[in-house]
């Protein structure tokens, strides 16, 4: 296995922790409580000319900042492009609001039934359970959300949710994110998990928590031995860039993977961090190497002051096109758009089918062949084999859903899908 730059380092505490003992600095209480908050701490890690100093303080006032003091020793000091200082360093392009920018771009708090749980999807649900993180990411797409008390949400609106859920037949998924959900003391992560367990519908409870790459102390034995009594567990955690992956880091993921727990990693696609397909297939390769299933990528969503992150759509299109074929199938993430307005996260390809006939399909791979894909002669549908009973045995407990989408063509009984208000039908006479 090889080690690849800067990801072989060990967390050494700089100034100003150089007297803090390692007890201290391998407990996740002592990293949230001596977070970096203000302008002053933070200018004894980096350096920061007085003009610096004014607009991070003045950036302050849209997302609070804390950085964890071992996170805060990955950035190199000198550097202003240090993926990890743009990670976690505000600056003055987070005031800008463009023209495109959302307040709540993805619609959750529109599609939201109960404080904190987003419903979009027919079978699976978002809980935010917290709005705290150990580290506040710049390019945050909660940002109307984050931070705003730094605390757990209340007992009555956990109970809530947890109603919600088992007043919901139709939910088999829980997603828990924040925030960060193991920012939650473990008592009080175990209770929500433990009752969320007890409903026979739900099938998988899944967490999306930061802390394996800003905060990998968190990633303590108690925690490992609450979450190996609720599996299936998934994770899915957030490293967007190589340098992240440290020996502390990996060390945390090994013992997630060992516990049991399926893990995978959402990026976010960030202009001047990660914009490259040599830093993502890095960044891919080694989270494979370390039992972690790259998920996905995400374009920058059109949350408010995070504009200067933003690339276009086609550069990600560009990394997809750098990775697949070219490495391990399931190194490649899927790259994904989430549509503002609530309409969803939305998988965004390079192209690989060229033509269609009755005959045959024509593609192109990774190299740029052509090829034909024979069609079969007669591939006329046969109908449902007679002994299958899924689809009878989901009607009889409930499930069967209106279809949605085009399902609503293929299977349900209409023709063709029309947008409300069309004008030619407002034309019509009867
Ligand atoms: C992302 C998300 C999910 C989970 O989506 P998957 O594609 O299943 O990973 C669920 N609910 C909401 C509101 C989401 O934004």
């Amino acid at each position: 296995m090889s080690e690849s730059i800067n990801t072989a380092r060990v967390a050494i505490a700089p100034s100003p922790w150089h007297d803090v003992s390692w007890e201290h600095w391998d407990d996740w209480h002592w990293q949230i409580s001596n977070r970096i908050t203000t302008v002053e701490e933070l200018s004894q890690v980096i350096n920061l000319n007085d003009e610096e100093k004014k607009v991070i303080s003045k950036s302050l006032n849209t997302l609070r900042m804390a950085i964890t003091p071992y996170y805060a020793s990955l950035i190199d000091p000198e550097d202003r492009r240090c993926p990890i200082r743009m990670r976690a360093v505000p600056t003055m392009a987070e005031t800008h609001i463009s023209d495109e920018d959302l307040f709540d771009p993805l619609h959750e708090d529109l599609d939201s039934p109960s404080p904190g749980v987003t419903h979009r999807y027919p079978d699976r649900l978002l809980f935010l359970v917290t709005d705290q993180c150990s580290m506040y990411c710049r390019h945050c797409t909660r940002r109307r959300y984050s931070g705003e008390t730094d605390r757990p949400r209340s007992q009555s609106e956990m109970d809530a949710a947890i109603t919600y859920v088992r007043e919901t037949p139709g939910v088999r998924d829980v997603l828990l994110s924040g925030g960060d959900p193991f920012t939650l003391a473990t008592e009080r992560l175990e209770y929500l998990v433990a009752k969320l367990h007890e409903i026979p519908h739900v099938e998988i409870v899944r967490y999306g928590t930061a802390t394996p790459v800003v905060m990998p102390q968190r990633i303590t034995d108690e925690l490992l031995q609450m979450l190996k009594k609720y599996q299936p567990v998934w994770i899915n955690t957030h490293f967007n860039h190589p340098k992240e992956l440290t020996g502390r880091a990996k060390q945390a993921l090994a013992k997630l993977a060992d516990a049991g727990c399926v893990l995978g990693n959402q990026s976010a696609l960030l202009r001047g961090v990660n914009d490259c397909p040599y830093i993502i297939k890095e960044l891919c390769q080694r989270l494979v190497e370390n039992r972690v299933h790259p998920y996905r990528l995400y374009q920058c969503d059109l949350s408010q002051g995070i504009s200067h992150f933003r690339t276009s759509i086609s550069r990600g299109i560009e990394i997809i096109e750098h990775l697949k074929g070219h490495t391990t199938g399931f190194a490649v993430p899927e790259f994904m758009v989430d549509l503002p307005g609530g309409g969803g996260k939305t998988p965004v390809n390079p192209f690989y089918m060229i033509s269609q006939s009755d005959r045959a399909v024509i593609f192109r791979n990774y190299e740029g062949v052509i090829a034909k894909f024979a069609e079969p002669q007669d591939a006329r549908f046969l109908g449902c084999p007679e002994n299958c009973h899924i689809c009878q045995d989901r009607r009889e407990r409930g499930l069967d859903h209106p279809f949605v989408g085009l399902e609503q063509l293929y299977d349900g009984d209409k023709l063709s899908l029309e947008p409300s208000g069309l004008a030619r039908h407002k034309r019509k006479t009867v």
